[in-house]
């Protein structure tokens, strides 16, 4: 038996690993199970080059709650340690044996996946426990040593007479940390943690329901099995070529055991140069409701669970986003929840952006029809990436799709080919017209049909910054409202019909509508439109509803905006000849205010006083 002092700078170490280390006192279990994972695979490795004869046996790790007596016990069937290495690796703090092994392995570790490497992670357990012990038998062939130790910075080394090789901790739970020796906490923090490790987790049994026999006679048999926790081999360790579509989403379900959506797509990554990355990432279908999402990406190192908070190695637009990413290279501080950012993870960020702008692309090519009908679920997120990152906007406006109220689908160049020789205004640049809501604005979108003109449906919650954004970045192209001034515009130019009406009949007709229609409200315009075309539209100034726009989204500088409309009365309609000749002012003036009413109806606009004086009129002109 030797006693010694754990060998560590500061006299008490323990303080202040208990205080400041680790946010979060509960990554103690994924530690000890992480050294146990990682002492298992180095036995494995070892074994496969040859270096020990040992049989490696699909070696478990079982973790085991003993609330009587208060204790932990985590037991792996790894390397072990001998005398000497539980005085180098134990007692010195922060000497990493698994960056040591590593080191001394370099080439053929590499790619075995050890987790270890700050060499802090064992002194955890005291954040939770008043004793920790350690009793380890070698696979090197030495007698069992037993290690113990209170939390102060002396410890106990003695012989033990453990025959497996192999490791067992033991912790001794303190009274502050009861809560640990619940083994449903227990349970829960395996599959937080630990789900998807390589190694085989057992905690406890369960009882298992096995159906033999024929049609028949049918039975049950009932079996008394391990419960294994994880999943050792998650899809996103695995080659893509070895994944059909269903593994793909049977693994989503694993992720997600509460979330009954499929998914619409998955992006496999896979890197190991200049830096190394796997992960499976999935489109899920976004409601407009951005706030709701609580199934989020997690990372994960060497299999291990780190977090679900991916800011910063995501980029923003993509944090709508679910799956897994694992990287060892994703530089986060010893309590391993927090990231450092630094120039590697911006390279990861570019990585994750470009990825996914490339499967997007290659499914928009490979099955155009497939993609379309997953726009509307997707595609809040492709404009708001297209906002935020310009490297994505470049990829993105290939297979960015602008939809239109009849159902077609362009792309941006696709759409600027059709429209560019019908729709511009008199500087020659390209108009297009979008509504954001097609029941609202229907009349509006029926008569821009009706002349022929594409209207888009642009209906997501960012629409008014991305049209900005693809204002400002593209040439000789302005985005309108359908309901707005740009649309009578259009038609003025496309109608240059001859006035049914000499300049007499025009100046009568004006002065007949200015008795009626508001000035301050209203800026009324005669055109001489086709006949077909409505006798009165309202439309808003462009300008003006983008302002609005703004204004009602916070970023007002103008101060309260005035309710500014144009009237567009076409003088060539049938209902202005009738309004000329009809004999009394009282029927002439119904007939101005019903005509009014029902423009505005058109925009939404008729409320109150106005409606009920509206639908009086109307039973009086039908009775
Ligand atoms: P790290 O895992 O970062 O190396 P730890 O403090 O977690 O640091 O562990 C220190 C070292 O102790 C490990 O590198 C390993 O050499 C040794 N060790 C810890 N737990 C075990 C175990 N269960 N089996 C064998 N060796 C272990
Ligand atoms: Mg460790």
């Amino acid at each position: 038996m030797s006693k010694g002092k754990i060998n560590v700078s500061v006299e008490n170490i323990f303080p202040l690993i208990k205080k400041f280390l680790y946010s979060d006192q509960e990554i103690f279990l994924r530690e000890l199970i992480s050294n146990a994972t990682d002492a298992t695979t180095k036995l494995k490795h070892l074994s496969n080059i040859g270096e020990t004869k040992l049989k490696i046996d699909n070696p478990i790790i079982e973790v085991k709650v003993d609330k009587k007596n208060k204790k932990i016990h985590i037991i792996d069937q790894g390397v072990g340690m001998t005398e000497n290495e539980v005085k180098k690796y134990i007692n010195e703090v922060a000497f990493s044996g698994a960056e040591e092994f590593l080191e001394k392995y370099k080439d053929s570790a590499k790619e075995s996946g050890i987790i270890g490497h700050f060499g802090l992670g064992f002194y955890s357990a005291f954040m939770v426990s008043e004793k920790v012990e350690i009793i380890t038998k070698s696979y090197k062939n030495d007698s069992a040593v037993h290690w113990s130790c209170d939390g102060s910075p002396e410890f106990i080394l003695k012989k033990h007479n453990k025959k497996q090789i192999g490791t067992e901790v033991i912790l001794s739970i303190s009274n502050d940390s009861k809560d640990y020796l619940d083994e449903n906490k227990i349970r829960d923090l395996l599959k937080k943690y630990n789900r998807f490790m390589p190694v085989p987790i057992k905690f406890g049994t369960k009882e298992l329901v096995k159906n033999t026999g024929d049609e028949k006679n049918k039975k049950e048999i009932k079996e008394i099995v391990d419960d294994i926790i994880n999943i050792t081999d998650p899809a996103w360790t695995k080659q893509p070529k070895d994944l059909d579509d269903q593994n793909y989403k049977d693994f989503y379900r694993d992720l997600y055991p509460m979330n009954f959506e499929e998914p619409l797509f998955n992006i496999h990554l896979n890197v190991d140069y200049p830096f190394n990355l796997t992960g499976i990432l999935y489109f899920p279908k976004i409601s407009n409701d951005l706030n709701l999402q609580k199934d989020k990406i997690q990372l994960y190192q060497n299999q291990v669970f780190v977090t679900d908070n991916v800011e910063g190695i995501v980029p923003e637009f993509l944090t709508l986003l679910r799956g897994v990413i694992d990287s060892p290279d994703i530089p986060l501080n010893v309590s391993r929840s927090y990231l450092q950012v630094d120039s590697a993870v911006k390279k990861i960020t570019n990585y994750i952006t470009r990825k996914v702008a490339d499967k997007l692309n290659s499914i928009f090519k490979k099955d155009r029809n497939k993609y379309q009908e997953k726009w509307n679920d997707i595609k809040v997120i492709i404009e708001y990436g297209m906002l935020s990152e310009e490297k994505f906007y470049d990829k993105a406006k290939n297979f960015a799709l602008y939809p239109t109220t009849d159902n077609e689908y362009y792309t941006y160049e696709e759409l600027i080919n059709e429209i560019k020789d019908k729709q511009t205004d008199k500087d020659n640049k390209t108009i297009i017209l979008y509504a954001t809501d097609v029941k609202e604005q229907d009349s509006y979108v029926r008569l821009a049909k009706e002349k022929g003109y594409k209207v888009l449906v642009l209906d997501s919650p960012i629409i008014s910054h991305f049209i900005q954004k693809l204002e400002s970045s593209e040439q000789n192209i302005s985005f309108s409202r359908v309901d707005s001034d740009t649309l009578d515009n259009l038609i003025k130019k496309d109608e240059k019909s001859i006035s049914k009406l000499d300049d007499k009949q025009q100046d009568k007709l004006k002065g007949y509508l200015e008795e009626i229609i508001p000035k301050d409200k209203f800026t009324l315009q005669l055109e001489a439109l086709d006949s077909k075309t409505v006798p009165f539209m309202i439309t808003q100034p462009e300008f003006m509803r983008r302002m609005k726009d703004m204004q009602s989204t916070g970023g007002g500088m103008f101060g309260s905006m005035p309710e500014m409309y144009n009237v567009i009365v076409n003088t060539n309609s049938n209902l202005i000849s009738n309004i000329l000749s009809v004999k009394t002012k009282n029927k002439r003036e119904r007939l101005i205010k019903q005509s009014l009413d029902l423009a505005k109806l058109s925009q939404n606009l008729l409320k109150g006083e106005d409606l009920t004086n509206f639908i009086k009129r109307s039973f009086d002109l039908i009775k």
